[in-house]
């Protein structure tokens, strides 16, 4: 037998769940190939040698045979456990909400090597970051995932009118995607103000490398405006992406 339906693939382990006897089905999302479903045979079993290496947000190297159905994992090996993600309880909370940010903005076999990428970051960041810094390191993954899956929330012109938004109090308006000049937006049924200050950190999130954003230190007020509006945004486009996700699968059903 030849090895043609073997391949090697590093990955992140997004989600599992038991599968059969002594199974499991494990979501991960690799550089490459996107987010993949793969069947891991035995690992429950005591003797399984497989199993230490696929903990959740584990970021292993595998071994893969393609399936008719589902591809199985044949080997594993750790390249980064992130251990320090898993003593603490905030960090845990943190690291299922990342994981779960990508497994429901990406669909299977589509790879997007920044977000792999920034997944892997972010891990890093909430494991070995202060509390500050994972605070940020998750606002940091919100506005770029949105970013690279074609959501990026507008914030620099207006997106009713076009006009480039001004130092002063203007609206955001989530299902418009974006901020509202006031001029706009006082008129505007769905719009709400959005502070300066507030408008300055999402702009900051979006703009600058990483190595810029680490150290900020927020206002608890400005924090929890942010941390709000992200939260309601992604919501918000989660659902719209599922409705059209939805409709083009009954489109293809259909075809
Ligand atoms: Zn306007």
């Amino acid at each position: 037998m030849t090895n043609d339906r073997l391949y090697n693939t590093d990955a992140i382990i997004l989600r599992r769940r038991d599968f059969g006897e002594a199974d499991r089905l494990l979501t991960v999302y690799t550089p490459h190939r996107g987010k993949l479903r793969l069947v891991a045979k035995g690992v429950r079993k005591t003797k399984s040698k497989k199993a230490g290496h696929i903990e959740l947000f584990t970021h292993a190297a595998l071994q893969v045979a393609a399936g008719r159905n589902l591809d199985i994992l044949t080997q594993a090996d750790t390249v980064q456990a992130y251990r320090a993600l898993r003593e603490d309880l905030d960090k845990i909370s943190h690291a299922y909400y990342l994981v779960e940010l990508v497994d429901k903005f990406t669909e299977e076999h589509d790879p997007s090597y920044p977000i792999f990428e920034l997944l892997a970051l972010t891990l890093a960041r909430l494991a070995d970051g202060s509390p500050n810094e994972q605070f940020l390191a998750l606002r940091f993954m919100e506005i770029h995932i949105l970013g690279l899956t074609g959501f990026q929330p507008q914030l620099f012109l207006c997106v009713d009118c076009g006009t480039q938004i001004q130092p002063e109090e203007n609206f955001f308006h989530i299902s418009g995607g974006g901020v509202l000049c006031p001029a706009c937006g006082a008129h505007h049924p769905h719009a709400e103000p959005i502070s300066l200050g507030v408008l300055k950190v999402l702009r900051f999130l979006q703009t600058r490398p990483w190595e810029q954003i680490a150290g900020v230190q927020l206002k608890a007020d400005t924090r929890r405006a942010v941390e709000n509006l992200l939260l309601r945004y992604i919501t918000f486009t989660l659902e719209k992406r599922l409705k059209s996700v939805d409709f083009l699968r009954k489109l293809r059903k259909d075809s």
